[in-house]
């Protein structure tokens, strides 16, 4: 393997956690909903405008509890892209719901609003949209269609942390949103998530889930003398060593979330001649949503293997990365989930699709490097040697 690969993601710090974990120690306040916790609370609350935001320790406990919250029980159906992160389903599974899987748009690889409809029956309760690489899903489609039937909107943004649809932060549209810390992510603390709750209604039952299914909240509150057991639930807060490392990043979330957008429009700006080209299919942002460079990827041709142009990205010193194998094609995904229609589309663009290194600090030589390599390994792998395809795909 080549020594310089050029990593596919490493993880960013300001500079600055290490000092508000050594405060949190000397705070003498090491468990949940701590200073530092209710710090990162109130920013998402401000900068999302969602009614209450509660830390978590990842966004699959965010989902878990979002299906608790939302009552969920054994043969209610879900309906959700099958090209997801495995939380968004197994979080309903737990409860006994099913994941009814549904296509994705070919321009976005979010769920396709226009097929949500025809998946609806007398059971489903909730929509589950997943903003993938920080780009929106059509919300007002998917917020008119639960009106209309009477279902719950969960927005899986565990990649739309300061990203938009038509000026709405990801994660305050919905009923519910669930926000990811993991270091992977554009803002990370190790493991972490949020719960954003945008309807009130449900902001007592979270607080309580959130704490082991007791009112502790409350009581810490002075709204009450004494906590007690008061609905099911389990323990979904994070320390507060693990708020301090995340408000670093808060604090400076705009700034990152700046330097990641500009490292996107740069790749978008040197792969603009190979689509041209007809070698590869860039990504496309509707008019309507603000992304927030959370991922960039390319779609290679259909005919190419994919796998093969991983491999030899990598022998030539660039580590890319497919994603998600779609969860319909996976045994517990088969096991627990119920297909709508035939996938093609989600089976078509997962396996084209190759995410390239993204990471702050990146050189524009790298970059430069990352595209050149990845011209010449498409160009090479295209069925008839060295004919460029010169269409659009
Ligand atoms: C990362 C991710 C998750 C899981 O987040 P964790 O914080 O690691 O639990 C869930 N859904 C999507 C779409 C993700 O990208």
């Amino acid at each position: 393997m080549a020594t310089d690969l050029i990593p596919f993601n490493r993880p960013y710090a300001t500079g600055r956690e290490a000092g508000y974990i050594a405060e949190a120690i000397a705070n003498s306040h090491l468990s949940g909903d701590g200073a530092f916790t209710r710090r990162c609370n109130r920013w998402i609350e401000d900068q999302t405008g969602c009614t209450r935001a509660l830390l978590t320790p990842s966004c699959t406990a965010s989902l878990d509890l979002s299906a608790m919250l939302l009552d969920l029980e054994p043969g209610d159906e879900v309906i959700m892209p099958s090209y997801t992160f495995v939380s968004t389903a197994n979080a309903f599974v737990l409860r006994g719901a099913v994941p009814v899987f549904v296509d994705i748009r070919e321009d976005t690889l979010n769920l396709d609003e226009r097929l949500i409809e025809a998946a609806i029956t007398p059971r489903t309760r909730t929509i589950v949209p997943v903003h993938y690489a920080g780009v929106a899903c059509e919300m007002d489609a998917i917020l008119d269609i639960a009106r209309r039937h009477d279902l719950r909107v969960v927005e899986d943004a565990a990649q739309g942390i300061l990203a938009g649809y038509k000026g709405r932060p990801l994660g305050a549209i919905g009923d519910i949103g669930a926000l990811s810390f993991h270091e992977t992510k554009n803002i990370i603390c190790g493991e972490g998530g949020a719960l954003m709750v945008n309807d009130r209604t449900l902001v007592a039952r979270a607080e309580i889930i959130r704490e082991k299914g007791t009112d502790r909240s409350r009581f810490f509150r002075g709204e009450v003398d004494k906590y007690t057991w008061q609905d099911l639930g389990s323990s979904l807060l994070p320390g507060d060593a693990t708020a301090a490392f995340l408000w670093a990043q808060l604090e400076e979330a705009k700034q990152i979330t700046a330097k990641r957008v500009a490292l996107w429009h740069s790749y978008h700006e040197m792969l603009a001649p190979l689509e041209q080209e007809g070698l590869l299919r860039r990504p496309i942002v509707p008019a309507d949503c603000h992304h927030n460079g959370h991922i960039y990827y390319v779609l290679v041709a259909p005919e190419i293997d994919r796998n093969r142009v991983l491999g030899e990205l990598k022998a030539a010193g660039v580590h890319a990365v497919f994603h998600y194998v779609p969860l319909h094609s996976s045994p517990a995904g088969r096991r627990f989930g119920r297909m709508q229609g035939d996938l093609a589309i989600t089976d078509s663009l997962a396996a084209r699709l190759v995410r390239l290194p993204m990471w702050i600090g990146l050189s524009q030589a790298q970059q430069q490097k990352v595209c050149d390599t990845l011209e010449l390994v498409v160009s090479k792998l295209q069925p008839v040697q060295g004919k460029r395809l010169g269409r659009t795909f």
